[in-house]
């Protein structure tokens, strides 16, 4: 095997009586990686890290730590595996006293517990003070720190986190994405992150695996999965998304009941006879009214909405709503209820192709 690969998951399958909840999921986890699995809720992102830390048995499969199979080893006894949940600190302690928690398991001499406790406030970036405060008087976001801290106290091989930061509002959420992804950087330890926020996953990290119902659908690095999702669950996961039902004639020319297309406009990824979605991320539609575009759709302005930096139209279509999005300074004066044709260019779409 691989020596760079940390974990290695083999056909993991779990059942709750007849409930099928993971169906079958294979993955290599590499030496260092920030790996997140993203996936609706339901979609069996906690039953996988249950498993992965030893808290829950699997049906069938194998789980390795390098080349050490580990699925029949109690959480207890694995050499690794910490879930981070600022729940799970003790709230009568001081700070200091929930940092060296794993330390004092292992019986570690007291100044050795002090001075590596005062490392890790140092590593997560808090006051060297706040190592005789109390949990109780910490907000949200230092709380979230000193979890952070008291896990790596462990020094796992592996953390694992699942949702930490979805109870924070929006600003701490930024901050300590931010501040995770750093924290990743400065350890180099192999995380493995969940989360249902897309935004989340894009930030932070190397690959992102996207869950479906118990399954991986696609595993990729966080580009690829925006720009060259493999099906239309992996498009409308990542973000905004216009849809065009397309296939290719016996020429491969590209075809389409609702598109526009320009004469001798070609798909490098189209070959005869296929049939699928052409996808195109509303930053990259723009509003044609010279038809200078390789294809384009005509509808009304339905309505036009403000996001902060950037400004969304929407267009009803003979395809649905279609979305076009603008940068504030490139906003296009429409009024509601007219007629308009917006278009896209062929290198900034993908071909999402429906085996048949
Ligand atoms: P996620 O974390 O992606 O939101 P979960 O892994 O928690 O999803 O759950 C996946 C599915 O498995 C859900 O349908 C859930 O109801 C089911 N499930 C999880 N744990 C149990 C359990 N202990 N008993 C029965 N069903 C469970
Ligand atoms: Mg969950």
């Amino acid at each position: 095997m691989d020596s760079s690969v940390h974990l290695r998951l083999r056909g993991i399958v779990k059942k709750f009586g007849d409930f099928t909840a993971l169906d079958g999921v294979s993955l290599d986890i590499m030496e260092g990686e920030f790996f997140t699995i993203v996936g609706p809720s339901g979609s069996g992102k906690s039953t996988l890290i249950r498993l992965l830390v030893g808290m829950d048995e699997l049906t069938e499969g194998e789980i390795r730590l390098h080349d050490q199979r580990i699925d029949q080893t109690p959480a207890n006894k694995r050499p690794t595996c910490m879930v981070f949940q600022s729940l799970a600190l003790f709230p009568h302690m001081t700070v200091g006293q929930n940092i060296e928690f794993p330390l004092k398991l292992r019986k570690e001499a007291p100044e050795a517990r002090r001075a590596r406790a005062e490392e890790l406030l140092d590593l997560l970036r808090l006051p060297l003070s706040y190592y005789d405060k109390r949990i109780s008087q910490c907000s949200g976001g230092e709380k979230q720190r000193v979890a952070l801290a008291r896990a790596l106290a462990f020094d796992p091989e592996i953390l694992f986190f699942d949702e930490p930061l979805s109870a924070l509002d929006y600003r701490l959420r930024k901050t300590l994405e931010k501040e995770l992804k750093d924290l990743h950087a400065r350890t180099g330890k192999t995380f493995v992150y969940i989360t249902h926020s897309l935004e989340e996953a894009m930030v932070m990290s190397d690959r992102i695996a996207i869950m479906r119902e118990g399954k991986f659908e696609q595993i990729a690095v966080a580009d690829e999965i925006y720009s060259a999702p493999v099906s239309r669950f992996v498009a409308e996961f990542m973000g905004e998304v216009n849809l065009f039902a397309l296939t290719a004639g016996a020429s491969g020319a590209p075809e389409s009941d609702v598109l526009t297309t320009r004469d001798g406009v070609r798909l490098e990824s189209l070959s005869p006879g296929d049939r699928g979605l052409l996808m195109v991320r509303p930053e990259y539609m723009r509003f044609a009214e010279d038809g200078d575009v390789d294809f384009s759709i005509s509808g009304k302005l339905h309505g036009e909405y403000a996001l902060g930096s950037r400004i969304q139209y929407e267009i009803e279509t003979k395809n649905g709503m279609v979305t076009v999005e603008k940068l504030r300074e490139d906003r296009f004066t429409v009024t509601e209820g007219q007629d308009v044709t917006v278009g896209f260019d062929r290198d900034n779409t993908h071909f999402i192709s429906e085996a048949t």
